[in-house]
């Protein structure tokens, strides 16, 4: 956070936008625009030779974007952030940008289903390979680096086991060996979680999520260190394009005003809902990181100022009962993503992390009985009952 805007909560709202600047217009104007004409051919030669500073075209640089990729960077304490199509645009860039052939990529053993996806197609066309760790000690990350080790790929909490790694912890071991280490901060955003204050690299974001807030726009963000956020932006973010629309930056930068409020209300309306889930006789286990008595609970009063918005569980029954739960919902919808203004509910094995081998699956912990909720803003009493009523039917 920058010297003028010391609070997060003033930072989400003025960082990286001065109203003077736009005559005096309050909100971030929307520049809907793909180019941007030169004053003389010089100009333009200039600003292609990067002896001037200037916009040349929408996919190398826009004003809204400008504004949206400076708040992120102040938020999230780096240098430079970068705006993207998707999340997965974000991830793609970083991890390309980080690794060449027959390179080796160190991961958390939980992963967002695409990343993997990317992942298994990194090593079939690159042979760049990948280990998944859980990375419970400084030892077994020791144990799965190599000499081809280029980056280190984490995700905390992971999707949808809810489990926690020590980014400090991971930060340190990667210090010896000089690798860098990427965190996928999307289910914490950047109010609950800041990896970068914690030792980490690169932050990533699938902005879709509690970023935007409002379930109406797909993007994705990273914030790094200057130079290599620069290299990123020239090659793997310029070249293959996946760009952020400035009316979707717009979005974000509208949705990022309200994050500290939103937040707040989901870990309030989640901490009400987990209770009543842990109690309910139909449910086995519930995985949320603000429960005491989970084994990762000292990590999560480390490093997340609360415990999310999002609960597992697993229900006592098959696979049948748990699409049957969610055959009998009421109000709440079945939908993947999460983060979003309305409850989400679904089924990470036949959804979300259909993709991920049933073996590969089992092993992080993704079993047919896991349902994930996304709690949303509504009155938690309202998602209590609907949950109720419908896993009294199961
Ligand atoms: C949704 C998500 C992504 C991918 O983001 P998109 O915006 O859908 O491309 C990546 N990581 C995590 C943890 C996610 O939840």
């Amino acid at each position: 956070m920058s010297e003028k805007h010391k609070h997060f909560e003033t930072a989400v709202i003025h960082e990286g936008y001065d109203s003077k600047d736009m005559l005096g217009s309050l909100s971030a104007p929307l520049f809907q625009t793909s180019t941007y004409s030169f004053e003389s051919a010089e100009q333009g030669e200039r600003r292609f030779a990067g002896e001037e500073e200037g916009y040349i075209y929408s996919r190398l640089g826009n004003p809204t974007v400008t504004v949206l990729e400076e708040r992120i960077a102040a938020l999230e304490n780096g240098e430079r952030g970068l705006a993207f199509a998707s999340g997965m645009a974000a991830v793609s860039a970083v991890l390309i940008a980080l690794t060449k052939a027959n390179d080796h990529v160190l991961c958390s053993s939980g992963l967002y289903g695409c990343t993997f996806g990317l992942l298994t197609m990194m090593k079939e066309k690159y042979n760049i390979s990948h280990d998944l760790s859980a990375m419970h000690s400084k030892e077994a990350i020791r144990s799965l680096i190599r000499p081809e080790t280029t980056c280190i790929y984490v995700e905390t909490p992971i999707n949808p086991t809810m489990k926690l790694i020590d980014l400090k912890m991971v930060a340190e071991v990667a210090k010896e060996y000089d690798i860098p280490v990427v965190v996928d901060n999307t289910f914490s955003s950047p109010y609950l979680q800041r990896p970068l204050d914690l030792g980490c690299d690169v932050v990533l974001h699938s902005a879709t999520k509690y970023i935007g807030g409002h379930g109406d726009v797909v993007a994705g963000l990273a914030v790094g260190k200057k130079d290599f956020m620069d290299s990123v932006a020239m090659t793997t973010q310029k070249d293959i394009g996946g760009v952020i629309a400035p009316f979707d930056a717009w979005l974000l930068i509208r949705g990022l005003k309200t994050l500290p409020v939103r937040l707040d209300r989901h870990c309030d309306n989640a901490e009400k809902v987990f209770e009543k889930l842990r109690n309910h006789p139909k449910v086995a286990n519930v995985y949320y990181p603000n429960d005491e008595s989970h084994p990762d609970f000292a990590i999560r009063q480390k490093q997340m100022k609360r415990g999310g918005g999002v609960i597992s569980f697993d229900i006592e029954g098959t696979r049948q009962d748990a699409q049957k739960l969610l055959n009998n919902l009421g109000f709440l919808k079945i939908a993947v993503s999460l983060g979003d203004t309305e409850t989400l509910i679904e089924h990470p094995a036949t959804m979300t992390h259909a993709v991920i081998p049933e073996e590969s699956r089992e092993k992080m912990g993704i079993t047919d009985q896991l349902i994930r909720l996304s709690v949303g803003l509504e009155a938690w009493e309202d998602i209590w009952s609907d949950l109720e009523q419908a896993l009294n039917k199961v």
